[in-house]
């Protein structure tokens, strides 16, 4: 019947975030993943929404890669 311990179990629950998987980086939408800024023209330049990496941070956790339950 103990009243202490509040603050110890006030565990903050993180789950994995169902759009990045953890890695906090999703697929860029505008290149598609592939870097580039017209995927169909092959000397194209860098895509301008991920730099050419092809890969953007995940808005549903902001890059976490995690979410809070
Ligand atoms: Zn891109
Ligand atoms: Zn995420």
């Amino acid at each position: 019947m103990s009243l202490f311990g509040n603050d110890y179990s006030k565990k903050e629950n993180w789950v994995m975030c169902p759009r990045c998987f953890y890695s906090g980086k999703i697929k860029c939408p505008s290149c598609g993943g592939t870097g580039l800024e017209y995927p169909s023209n092959s000397k194209s330049g860098p895509c301008s929404q991920c730099n050419g990496t092809g890969k953007i941070q995940c808005y549903n956790c902001a890059g976490f890669g995690k979410v809070k339950k």
